[in-house]
């Protein structure tokens, strides 16, 4: 069959019913499969055959909405996981271990840089962060003997910077380690980041993916092109017999392309348990089903309200990639072609009290926590997620008090431009 356009992929991958089989993926609502014989169960956990018998490693439903995502972002393999926080925490983990040590960007999502730079260094993890707009020098400079990957977000949330893939992907493949790249928000709809040389991709499949703001998830995906074998020293959990799975070694019974999901499976599920459960994973299909129809829509508006914030006379500065002249614009005419995205962020003159001000005065956005939802929500990050940061600690952490982050639903944009503008006048 011809290769399949991203739309027909959204609404069809992943599963084909036979015939007189439900039409939607179903809920498998079970956490086990019933066998016939002891031995028929035995040859699954030996992982000599596939199937399924408990929910917490494998599930009909989850297994079809991964084998989508994985169609979606042109991987080998892919798994669900509870929350895009268990999605980071798996990838790493994964292959990182204690006395290891990992690259990553500075601009990340503030629970990943939590999770990195202070629980998962308490598992004996080191963290580098490096500005992602540094120089290939100083990028190469953050190596040491035991890193073990590279990590960045495609677009960054709440920071907006666009990561320089191909850059990144150089740096880690020349130290013989892979690239990961948490692309939630920009989904496989705006960039694919594995066609420009990252390994492994995560998501929070909370945002944009649900994108109805109903199913916490996350998601890995494996492209399936890094050589783990070329580098046996570097990760022995891969090319080396796994004595708590058998004797298992994921390389050579799974290959390239399943070697890396199925090790985070039989081990780290099996181990830390955070599966999404099958419910959610339905309704993240439901999301998925319009993904590549809402995010141009989303990216459409925040490019109108970018635009129409630009020339305020009461907004000091936007941050927009998609729009001309910002910080980002001409990585993300490479990275980010069809849109950059439903997410902006702006800087109102007059301070804090302003942007409290005009938090107050919004109608149609509303305060959330959230971000990527067909409705529009906005935050104010200096009163809420980071409040007990004053304005100095504010300004080393990359926010401002004014700053607000506006994340524009699929309403009419003209409703939004006119909830801003009269919530800047009031
Ligand atoms: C929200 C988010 C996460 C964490 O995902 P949860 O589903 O909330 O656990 C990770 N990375 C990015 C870029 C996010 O926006």
């Amino acid at each position: 069959m011809k290769h399949q356009g991203i739309g027909t992929q959204c609404v069809q991958g992943g599963y084909t019913p036979g015939n007189g089989e439900p039409r939607q993926i179903p809920i498998v609502q079970s956490t086990t499969f019933k066998y016939a014989t002891s031995e028929d169960m035995g040859k699954l956990f030996d992982l000599e055959a596939s199937g399924y018998f408990y929910t917490r490693l494998q599930n009909p439903t989850n297994d079809a909405v991964a084998a989508k995502i994985a169609e979606l972002e042109g991987g080998t393999a892919a798994m669900l996981t509870s929350s895009g926080q268990a999605a980071n925490l798996f990838a790493i983990f994964n292959i990182a271990g204690n006395g290891d040590h990992i690259v990553a960007s500075n601009s990340i999502y503030g629970g990943t840089y939590n999770l990195f730079a202070v629980t998962m260094k308490r598992m004996g993890i080191d963290f580098t962060f490096v500005d992602p707009d540094c120089s290939s020098e100083e990028l190469d400079a953050a190596f040491q003997e035991n890193t073990k990957a590279v990590f960045g977000e495609t677009i960054a949330n709440p920071a907006l910077t666009v990561l320089d893939i191909e850059k990144f992907a150089q740096a880690a493949h020349a130290h013989g380690v892979p690239l990961i790249v948490d692309n939630t928000f920009a989904t496989p709809i705006l960039c694919r980041p594995f066609e420009w040389g990252a390994d492994i991709i995560t998501h929070s499949t909370t945002k944009y993916m649900d994108g109805h703001g109903v199913a916490v998830g996350g998601c890995i995906v494996d492209s399936g092109k890094f050589d783990w074998t070329k580098y046996p020293d570097k990760f022995p959990g891969l090319t080396t017999p796994d004595e708590s799975y058998h004797g298992i070694t994921y390389t050579e019974r799974f290959g390239l392309e399943g070697a890396f999901i199925t090790k985070a499976t039989a081990q780290l599920m099996r181990d830390l348990g955070c599966i999404q459960s099958p419910q959610n994973a339905f309704y993240l299909n439901l999301g998925l089903e319009s993904l590549h129809v809402r995010m141009p829509r989303h990216s459409q508006n925040a490019l109108a309200v970018a635009q129409f914030l630009s020339k305020h006379p009461k907004i000091r500065s936007v941050q927009y990639s998609g729009l001309k002249g910002d910080t980002y614009y001409d990585l993300a005419q490479k990275y980010l072609p069809d849109g950059s995205c439903g997410v902006v962020s702006f800087e109102i003159q007059g301070g804090r009290s302003a942007a409290e001000k005009f938090m107050k005065h919004l109608k149609l956005a509303a305060i959330e926590t959230h971000v990527a939802d067909a409705r529009t929500c906005c935050l104010h990050p200096a009163s809420t997620t980071h409040r007990q940061m004053n304005d100095e600690e504010l300004k080393a952490a990359g926010i401002s008090a004014d700053m607000v982050r506006f994340s524009c639903g699929l309403e009419d944009a003209q409703d939004l431009i006119d909830d801003i503008d009269q919530a800047l006048n009031a």
